[in-house]
């Protein structure tokens, strides 16, 4: 039989990963972080990060995260890339159940499984999702180089995406449903100055429709009912994210920790749940800042709390 974990991480993102840093370099000797893709989380997705501390100069999510699990696999952070299906708990054991049918136990659990993109819910979204409409600029937007893409969104992400693809695009639509964003005021400020940006206002998307080849344009109607057909073959959809809280459903379909109504994890502020030794970090949170700095944060104190934790329960 294999030996108890001393942490399970779940989630590879900057939570997870700082999380790792901290609980192997911090003296736990049997870490596993259980990550279904590659380590980096959402920021890999992004065009720009200008905002974590000591980033002077323009680099993407990914020159960003990538020294991350380098830096952890130094100090002895094992990475399985498997999707965790449950963590359950068992007397003083968690359990994390996994896609492949394979189980692990640990001692403790740091959970850091972040959030995903939102589909918007407009006709056409779901079947044309791949073949024009696209939540990841950094990943898609060479495909419309010098053609004209539409955006969807009035945050941070719709906004800064819309400006990278402006540098590629001959022209932006961002269509947003009301007249003021929820961005940064100086990220509001550089798209209203970005010449081939055109800002379409207090206007929903009601359908995006194409050919066989992909998208062709998407229909929005505004405030007054008005229908404006948008001639695009390309657009982005940044409308939020939705908690990825899948793993601590239980089989009786209740929570394994007290959540809130939004579905996320009700910590406090060193981390802990309301479960003895499961901690949860970053977008996952309640009241999360979800910022990259902030993430990694939260994985410090989370790991800081496992090591107490463990020592406790090993040798009390
Ligand atoms: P995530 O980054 O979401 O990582 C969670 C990880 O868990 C993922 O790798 C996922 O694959 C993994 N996972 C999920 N479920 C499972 C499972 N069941 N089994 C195994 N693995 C699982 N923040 C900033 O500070 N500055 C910015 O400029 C900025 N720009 C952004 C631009 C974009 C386009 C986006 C989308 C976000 C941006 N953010 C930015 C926000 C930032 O990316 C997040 O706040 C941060 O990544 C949250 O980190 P996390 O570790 O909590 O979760
Ligand atoms: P967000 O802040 O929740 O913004 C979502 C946007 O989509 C809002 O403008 C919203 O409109 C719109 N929207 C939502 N549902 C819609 C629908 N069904 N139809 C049409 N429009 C819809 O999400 P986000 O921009 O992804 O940002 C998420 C978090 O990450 C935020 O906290 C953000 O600050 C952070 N983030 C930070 C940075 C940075 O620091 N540089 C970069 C990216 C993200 P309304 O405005 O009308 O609600």
């Amino acid at each position: 039989m294999s030996k108890i974990l001393d942490c399970a991480i779940i989630g590879g993102g900057p939570a997870g990963l700082t999380a790792g840093l901290y609980t192997t370099r911090g003296g736990l000797e049997n870490v596993t972080m259980f990550e279904r893709g590659m380590p980096g989380g959402q920021i890999m997705n992004s065009s720009e990060i200008e905002n974590y501390p000591g980033v002077t100069g323009e680099i993407t999510g990914m020159d960003l995260m990538t020294p991350w699990p380098q830096q952890c696999q130094k100090f002895g952070l094992k990475h399985e890339m498997v999707n965790v299906t449950r963590v359950s708990k068992s007397g003083n054991v968690f359990t994390i159940h996994k896609e492949d049918g394979t189980a692990t136990d640990s001692h403790s659990v740091i959970i850091g499984t972040g959030s995903s993109p939102r589909r918007v819910g407009f006709k056409g979204e779901d079947e044309l999702f791949g073949k024009g409409v696209s939540t990841c600029a950094t990943c898609d937007g060479f495909f419309y180089k010098a053609k004209e893409v539409a955006v969807i969104g009035g945050g941070d992400t719709a906004l800064e995406e819309a400006l990278y693809l402006a540098k590629i695009c001959s022209k932006v639509y961002i269509v947003h449903r009301r007249d003021t964003f929820r961005s940064a005021p100086n990220t509001i400020a550089r798209v209203q100055r970005t010449e081939n940006i055109e800002l379409v206002l207090n206007s929903t998307p009601d359908e995006v429709y194409g050919d066989a080849m992909g998208v062709t344009g998407l229909r929005v109607k505004n405030k007054e009912g008005e229908i404006r057909d948008i001639i695009v073959p390309g657009v982005f959809t940044f409308v939020g994210n939705d908690v990825n809280n899948e793993t601590l459903i239980q089989e009786d379909k209740s929570f394994l920790c007290d959540m809130n109504d939004q579905g996320q994890v009700i910590v406090d502020i060193s981390m802990n749940t309301s479960i003895a030794g499961l901690f949860a970090t970053g977008d996952m949170r309640i009241a999360a800042p979800k910022q990259v700095v902030s993430a990694a944060g939260d994985g410090a104190v989370a790991a800081l709390q496992a090591i107490s934790y463990v020592d406790e329960l090993l040798n009390d």
